[in-house]
């Protein structure tokens, strides 16, 4: 079984590129350049040297020493919280503002819910010194006042989506009405593993230094490159993609990914997107999404904004339907429990979304030997009045 894209764009029977036909050149364009620009030695060099000097990598690989003694079992924390901006995305934008740069675009768009991935790229925007547009949904505008102040502090322009629940898959389509009247002159810099091709295989690949930095760290703590479990939270899919991709192919290493269960799966208020998920097309691509029964999207929950996503990457949905990872979804009251536990445990206040991932010891048990690797995707700071709220603190 192959898990990683074919020619044709898709991840089993998951992927593809389901446009509007005005979109088909800015697609196209890069569709068939992203693997030649990547493939550039300046390129490569440009973007490794950003990685260390800008973003901090490599980011350490930590092992939790009384976190693991409460478990009986060796969990390893690879450290993306420590990135520049606070989690994994940074190394997306890194990538696709240096394409954009290649493809001799000079504007930028992106879409955000949260504000973390229109903060990830107007910080890059910034660094290069290119027009940044956010569109970002009215309602999201209201909650994530702090995120959307940076953004504008480091120069970017936020626009607030009006249409519809006004919230990110509304300011998703106005990213995309504007690439359609702006082609020629404008990136869009999608956020996370999800698009039509080639974006989840582009922002695989670019989130795919995570994986490889923690084969070399693994093979000097472990004496061996591969771990028995890599664990991930899901919401499209990419700092899971990151730190699955070099092990993908490897049948002795366990991937699991974690879900958003909100209030519980069945209760009506989830994001549990694979579990719940038929197919269908969301986002210019064929997978798994959270539908009522006449096919309308369904609007997810989580308490954790970067998880409230209705569906999830492909190359997520082709390894739930392959049985190649195993997907667990955790409730709002057990990630938050988890959050709290890896804060007065290893002194790391870890992000609600990564909280999920680190909930998974309460359920599933471990062998005293198992190497677990446990993708810390971003730190708790702009989660704290969540916390505060929740815990009365
Ligand atoms: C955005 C975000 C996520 C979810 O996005 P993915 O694309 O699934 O990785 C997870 N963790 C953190 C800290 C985030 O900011």
């Amino acid at each position: 079984m192959n898990y990683h894209v074919n020619e044709k764009g898709y991840y089993g029977q998951f992927g593809g590129a389901f446009i509007p036909e005005m979109l088909y050149p800015n697609v196209e364009e890069l569709r068939h350049n992203y693997l030649k620009v990547m493939a550039e030695p300046d390129f490569k060099k440009e973007f490794d040297q950003l990685l260390k000097d800008y973003v901090g990598r490599p980011t350490p690989l930590y092992f939790a020493k009384r976190l693991s003694k409460k478990y009986n079992t060796k969990i390893y924390l690879k450290r993306e919280d420590l990135c520049h901006t606070g989690a994994h995305k940074i190394n997306n934008t890194i990538g696709q503002i240096l394409m954009a740069k290649r493809l001799k675009k000079t504007r930028i768009i992106a879409e955000t819910g949260a504000g973390q991935h229109g903060v990830a790229t107007a910080t890059v925007c910034a660094l290069v010194g290119m027009e940044c547009v956010v569109y970002m949904g009215e309602i999201d505008i209201a909650r994530q006042a702090p995120n959307v102040a940076r953004m504008k502090m480091l120069g970017a322009e936020v626009r607030p989506a009006l249409s519809g629940s006004r919230t990110l898959k509304d300011a998703t389509n106005e990213a995309i009405r504007d690439w359609i009247n702006n082609p020629v002159n404008t990136h869009y810099i999608i956020g996370s593993a999800v698009g039509p091709h080639p974006y989840p295989d582009m922002v695989a690949r670019f989130q795919s230094v995570v994986s490889k930095e923690t084969k070399l760290q693994l093979k000097e703590v472990e004496g061996r490159e591969n771990p028995d479990y890599v664990v991930a939270c899901v919401g499209g899919g990419s700092n899971a993609a990151g730190a699955y991709y070099h092990y993908l192919n490897e049948p002795s290493v366990k991937l699991i990914a974690v879900e958003a269960a909100g209030k519980g799966v069945e209760s009506g208020e989830s994001a549990a997107t694979s579990v719940l998920g038929k197919e269908g097309v969301i986002h210019g691509s064929k997978t798994l999404l959270m539908q009522s029964t006449d096919g309308q999207i369904t609007e997810p929950y989580s308490i954790s904004a970067g998880l409230d996503y209705p569906g999830v990457g492909p190359m997520h949905a082709h390894l739930y339907k392959s049985k190649r990872a195993e997907f667990i979804s955790v409730t709002d009251d057990k990630a938050m429990e988890a959050g709290l536990e890896l804060s007065q445990l290893e002194g790391i206040i870890p992000a609600i979304e990564t909280s999920h991932a680190l909930a998974i010891f309460k359920d599933k048990k471990f062998k005293p030997k198992d190497v677990v690797i446990i993708s810390l995707s971003g730190r708790g700071d702009k989660d704290l009045n969540t916390y505060i709220d929740y815990f009365k603190l």
